[in-house]
């Protein structure tokens, strides 16, 4: 191991952030299995999960808890305080519904402790419910499967469609239809973004929003054949050698990303596994997200 020169603070492992891009959309955040998992979209100014904290990710004012285990959830206090501090707005946070009453407890013991009340918002999340973003961009919560309350979250465009039966028909026509009906249309989602939180591989398969996202954020949390599949399903978790055997549900999501994957896992084992156990196609389109290989960009500048 190379020596530490005096004059380099010393960084730890966990505060790294990765940043990872897929066509337009770029994602920075940290994963890691039992040890902390947030993750920021600029672009939508909003992060799933806030994992232990980081300052950095004190910036996005819209926050969606998959469920309250603390690698994903012990930076709350951190977080809401961080913000009333910056004089930013106060946070709006998404979460299971369970977790209100707890968290709502939780926030008013820091606020006793800091001597200080930060404001936020919390929000026990409905299903079935569209969430606003922006314009036609809206996120939805959609049920889990892990050890405590859980879901995951869905980003989406919503769009109205022309119904088949009514394609073939000329503007003007329409347009007097539009008048006398209004069963012309039918709302359209267009999964963008899924992020799974922790999960058994159930909340993949049984549901069509999570198959046909662009984008699929999906705990992995297991690579090889030391954690058998049972075990990793009774903690409530994912198994690469499922991912494998149920490598069709993944047809139409055009980047995977894998994330918490287990500390055990060195970086190349898991880039090594995921090539040798996925078929090729699915393989090809799958990233692990992982620690950057080059974190000058997203980390503060080293002191002098
Ligand atoms: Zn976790
Ligand atoms: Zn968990």
């Amino acid at each position: 191991m190379a020596a530490l020169r005096s004059h380099e603070p010393f960084r730890l492992e966990f505060m790294r952030l990765s940043e990872y891009k897929y066509k337009n959309y770029r994602f920075l955040g940290c994963s890691e299995g039992g040890v902390h998992t947030a993750m920021g979209l600029p672009q939508y100014k909003l992060l799933f999960d806030i994992g232990v904290g980081h300052t950095k990710l004190t910036d996005y004012q819209r926050l969606l808890l998959t469920h309250g285990h603390l690698d994903h959830s012990s930076g709350l206090a951190y977080y809401i305080s961080q913000r009333a501090l910056r004089r930013l707005d106060p946070p709006d946070i998404y979460c299971p519904p369970e977790l209100a009453d707890p968290l709502k407890r939780i926030f008013d013991i820091w606020a006793e402790i800091e001597g200080f009340e930060a404001g936020y918002n919390l929000h026990p999340v409905e299903y079935d419910r569209y969430y606003k973003i922006q314009g036609n961009v809206h996120f939805k919560a959609i049920p889990s499967i892990h050890r405590v309350p859980s879901n995951g979250y869905t980003i989406l465009e919503k769009t109205r469609k022309l119904k088949e039966e009514f394609q073939d028909l000329p503007g003007h026509e329409i347009a007097v239809l539009k008048n006398k009906r209004n069963d012309l249309f039918y709302d359209h989602e267009n999964p963008i973004v899924t992020f799974s939180g922790d999960t058994q591989i159930e909340f993949v398969l049984q549901n069509e929003l999570v198959r046909r996202s662009k984008i699929l954020f999906l705990e992995c949390t297991y690579v090889d054949e030391k954690r058998p599949v049972e075990r990793a399903r009774q903690w409530g978790h994912i198994h690469l050698f499922e991912i494998a055997q149920h490598a069709e549900a993944f047809r139409d999501v055009e980047r995977l990303f894998l994330i918490h994957f287990s500390p055990r896992y060195k970086q190349e084992v898991i880039i090594q596994q995921i090539k040798e156990i996925l078929p090729d196609w699915l393989a090809e389109k799958t990233t692990p997200f992982l620690y950057s290989r080059d974190i000058r960009n997203v980390n503060p500048p080293a002191r002098k």
